[in-house]
């Protein structure tokens, strides 16, 4: 029989659980949350030093990641750490899928592992990961600030559309159907007959709120949208793959269930057809 001493201040329960799996005996700790003592015949001592290393790179690494969400970024509210936490391990899952990352950190665990467990009786698995297996917890680490990034992006941007669709819904709904079109940094609204929408009111606002009395096009384009509140938009875009999230997303978002993409027209002809130059519909 062999004994050892695992200390670990993540997700000591579920290690208790994983070392019985793995036939190791749980020696009564008196109560010592983060410390598991464990007796295992010499024929299962690889299965625990093999259960131990996998606990690192799996469990381990989920607790951390939690760990690290509530202590970096506890503006997060809980279900929003868990649902980044869900993220990055999913972003994890996949990176390891596509490489051999989590066989060579467990073989690493492993080996570290062993080593310790023959030198004494006792392994400290929060310094042989942070330690030995610096590698692991900076890719671990990368993977949670890249995830709230992201998440932050994404709720910047649905609160952004959100406020639009709320003014949006506040003016009263004038029915019918308005054309976008996006060409080459330009954006303007038609009527169904291809006559520009332009609103004075709309452009004085927009000029007044503008820093340096330019109007965006694509702000005066949204605002137009907005204040008609039409029943349905269509997006004419020829203006190319644009970074997330591109201007006619946005409109897509706001106007959700009341906009569809142009398959082809003879308008998106003539701007596909004018690009990379003048593009007009004149
Ligand atoms: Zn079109």
């Amino acid at each position: 029989m062999r004994q050892l001493e695992v200390r670990t201040v993540f997700a000591p329960d579920q290690l208790r659980r994983r070392l019985e799996e793995a036939g190791a005996q749980i020696v009564d700790d008196g109560g010592a949350m983060h410390t598991v003592r464990l007796v295992a015949a010499d024929g299962d001592w690889t299965a625990v030093v093999e259960t131990l290393a996998r606990f690192v790179v799996h469990e381990w690494s989920a607790a951390y990641i939690a760990h690290r969400l509530a202590v970096r970024h506890r503006y997060l509210d809980a279900d929003e750490q868990a649902h980044v936490a869900a993220l990055v391990r999913k972003a994890l899952e996949q990176v390891w899928a596509e490489t051999t990352d989590t066989t060579v950190w467990a073989e690493t665990a492993k080996a570290v592992i062993g080593q310790a467990a023959l030198r004494g009786t006792r392994v400290e698995l929060d310094g042989v990961a942070r330690f030995q297996m610096r590698d692991f917890v900076r890719q671990v680490e990368a993977a949670v600030e890249e995830c709230v990034g992201h998440y932050l992006a994404d709720r910047e941007f649905e609160q952004f559309v959100l406020m639009l669709r709320l003014m949006m819904e506040a003016q009263p709904a004038s029915g019918g159907e308005l054309h976008l079109f996006c060409a080459d940094g330009k954006a303007w609204v038609c009527t169904p007959s291809g006559e520009p929408v332009c609103d004075p009111d709309v452009l004085a606002a927009a000029a007044e709120v503008s820093e340096d009395g330019e109007v965006n096009c694509e702000d005066l384009a949204m605002s137009i949208l907005i204040t008609k509140a039409p029943a349905h938009v269509v997006i004419h875009d020829v203006a190319g793959a644009q970074p997330w999230p591109s201007f006619t997303e946005t409109v897509e978002r706001v106007f959700i269930g009341r906009a569809s993409r142009c398959t082809g027209c003879s308008a998106c002809t003539q701007l596909s057809a004018a690009r990379p130059g003048e593009a007009s519909l004149s």
